[in-house]
C-alpha cells in the first residue's frame, strides 16, 4: 500500500490535472498569441507515457483526474488515452475522470468520452454572440461550440460552462447566459482573467472584470444563496433561488484559496507544477523515460515534487500592474 501524497502544508494532493497538448484550434486573446509556436513533437508524452504517468499518480491516491491542454480533443487519438483510464475507473482507484475543453470537437467525441466513463465536461464560452465569439477565440466558431454543448447534453455528460469575466466584453451578457445556461439546466463559472503568459499586446489590467461586480450585477436580479461546498480549489458557489441553477466563482485575484489546495498539474512535456502561479516544478519525464520499466523512480521524484509545493500564489492587480505575473501560458501549465 503507497502512502498519500501529503505536502509540507499538510495538503493530501488527490487532484491531478494534465494538459495533453500545447496545441488548440481557437488563439483566445487571453490565452495563446496568434502565432503560437508550439512544441516540438518529440518532447511530448507519449499517450502510453501519459497512461504510465496518469497511473502512477493514481497508485499513489490521485483519485480526480482532469485532462485539459491546449484543446485536450484535437491530440491524435486521445481516445486511445481516455478509454485506457477507464479501467482505474472500473478498479474504483480512480473517482473521476473530466475535461475541460472548447467544445470544438463534442459533437465528434461526447458520446465515446461518455462510454469511456466520462460524465462531467468543463465547456469554457465566455459569450453568445457570434461576432464577439470569433473576436475573442480569434479562430473559433460559436455554432460549432453550441452542437458541441447539444452533444454533451445529448450523451448525457453534466456540462459546466466555464467564462472568463472580461470587462467591457461580456459583462452586459451575464444575464442571457445565466438564462442560456439555466434553461439548459447547465451551471455556469465565472473565472476572473489571470496574468498569465504574454502581456506584450494585451492589455490583462483593462480586461479585469473583478467577480466581486459581477456577483453585485448578479445578485440585482436574483436571490443567491451561498453555497458552503467546496471543491479543494479556487471556486465558491451560489445558488440562483430563481432558477435553482449554481453560479461559481473562480478569484484567484480577489480571495486566496490555497489553504485548501488539493491539486498538481502535470504539463505535455511532462514537468509537474506544483501552483498554477508559481514556477516551482519537477521534470517527471526524466525518470518516467529513463526507467521505462521501473516505476520506482517515478514514483521516488513525484513525492519530491509534492515535498516542494509552495504555500500559495501571489497574483495580484491591486497596485494596477499584473503583479506576480507568471510568464507561461495557460494553455501550457492546463487550465
Ligand atoms: N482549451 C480548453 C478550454 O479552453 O477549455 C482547455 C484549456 S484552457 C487553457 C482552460 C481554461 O483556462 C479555459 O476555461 C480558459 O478560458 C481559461 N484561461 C485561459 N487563459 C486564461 C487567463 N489568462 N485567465 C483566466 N482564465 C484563462
Ligand atoms: Fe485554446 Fe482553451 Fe487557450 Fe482558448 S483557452 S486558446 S481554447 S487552450
Amino acid at each position: 500500500m503507497n502512502a498519500p501524497l501529503i505536502d509540507p502544508f499538510a495538503r493530501a494532493i488527490t487532484y491531478l490535472r494534465v494538459s495533453v497538448t500545447d496545441r488548440c484550434d481557437f488563439r483566445c486573446v487571453y490565452c495563446m498569441s496568434e502565432n503560437m509556436q508550439f512544441l516540438p513533437k518529440k518532447e511530448l508524452l507519449t499517450l502510453e507515457e501519459l497512461d504510465r504517468m496518469c497511473s502512477t499518480f493514481i497508485d499513489l491516491g490521485v483519485k480526480k483526474l482532469r485532462i485539459t491542454g491546449g484543446e485536450p480533443l484535437v491530440r491524435r487519438d486521445i481516445m486511445t488515452f481516455f478509454q485506457g483510464m477507464s479501467r482505474h475507473l472500473d478498479s474504483g482507484a480512480l473517482e473521476e475522470l473530466t475535461l475541460t475543453t472548447n467544445g470544438s470537437q463534442l459533437s465528434r467525441f461526447a458520446e465515446p468520452l461518455y462510454a469511456a466513463g466520462v460524465r462531467r465536461v468543463n465547456i469554457s464560452l465566455d459569450t453568445l454572440n457570434e461576432e464577439k465569439f470569433a473576436r475573442v477565440t480569434r479562430w473559433g466558431s460559436l455554432v460549432q461550440v453550441l452542437k458541441g454543448v447539444d452533444a454533451a447534453l445529448a450523451a448525457g455528460l453534466k456540462v459546466k460552462i466555464n467564462a472568463v469575466a472580461l470587462k467591457d466584453f461580456n459583462e452586459d451578457e451575464l444575464i442571457t447566459m445565466t438564462q442560456w445556461c439555466a434553461e439548459r439546466d447547465i451551471s455556469l463559472t465565472w473565472i476572473e482573467v489571470m496574468p498569465m503568459g504574454d502581456l506584450g499586446n494585451e492589455d490583462r489590467v483593462g480586461q479585469y472584470w473583478a467577480l466581486t461586480d459581477l456577483r453585485k450585477q448578479l445578485a440585482q436580479h436574483y436571490t443567491l444563496t451561498e453555497l458552503t461546498e467546496r471543491t479543494g480549489g479556487p471556486a465558491r458557489y451560489v445558488r440562483l433561488e430563481e432558477t435553482g441553477q449554481k453560479i461559481g466563482f473562480i478569484t484567484p485575484l480577489t480571495h486566496n484559496f490555497c489553504e485548501s489546495c488539493n491539486r498538481v498539474r502535470l504539463t505535455c512535456t511532462g514537468d509537474l507544477y506544483l501552483c498554477l502561479g508559481q514556477e516551482d516544478m519537477a521534470d517527471l519525464r526524466a525518470p518516467l523515460r529513463n526507467y521505462p520499466n521501473d516505476n520506482a523512480p517515478l514514483q521516488d521524484a513525484i513525492r519530491a515534487a509534492i515535498g516542494i509545493k509552495p504555500k500559495g500564489h501571489d497574483f495580484d492587480y491591486s497596485r494596477q500592474k499584473a503583479d506576480g505575473q507568471v510568464t507561461r501560458h495557460m494553455s501550457h501549465t492546463g487550465g
